[in-house]
């Protein structure tokens, strides 16, 4: 089992303010392995489920964790240097954004470099609890 994926969520959830993370599987049935993984946070909980793996549903959290967040940077956070996030919806804090808020503020790239991902600017973590700071 390749735990970076994991130990990278675990990271990422933590950094972010979340106060539970968790990985776990739906049933018993090890032809149909259904693996999900959740972060809880305040207000907002973000699961994942129907996974083949630990690692996949790892990566797939932090994937919506990170589409859903601002990096401290100021831009939204991508973690595709492609696939611009279209965005016109609701962060996870709350706050509402459009798809010209998102084009007009840009993206910021990150990337998991095996157990922890990183952003592309020098700004400190990510949060996402809303904390005003
Ligand atoms: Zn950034």
């Amino acid at each position: 089992m390749d735990l970076e994926e994991v130990l990278a969520c675990a990271d990422l959830v933590g950094r972010s303010g979340a106060a539970g993370f968790e990985v776990g599987y739906l049933d018993d049935d090890p032809t149909n392995p259904r693996w999900y993984a959740h972060a809880q946070y305040r207000g907002a909980r973000v699961i994942v489920e129907d996974h083949p793996t630990p690692s996949a549903a790892a990566d797939a959290l932090a994937q919506r964790i990170l589409a859903g967040a601002k990096c401290r940077c100021g831009r939204l956070v991508a973690t595709s240097p492609y696939g611009a996030v279209a965005y016109n919806g609701t962060l996870l804090t709350g706050e509402r954004w459009t798809h010209e808020q998102a084009r007009q503020t840009g993206q910021c790239l990150w990337r998991r470099a095996g157990p922890r991902w990183d952003p592309s600017c020098t700004a400190p973590p990510i949060t996402i609890t809303g904390a005003r700071q």
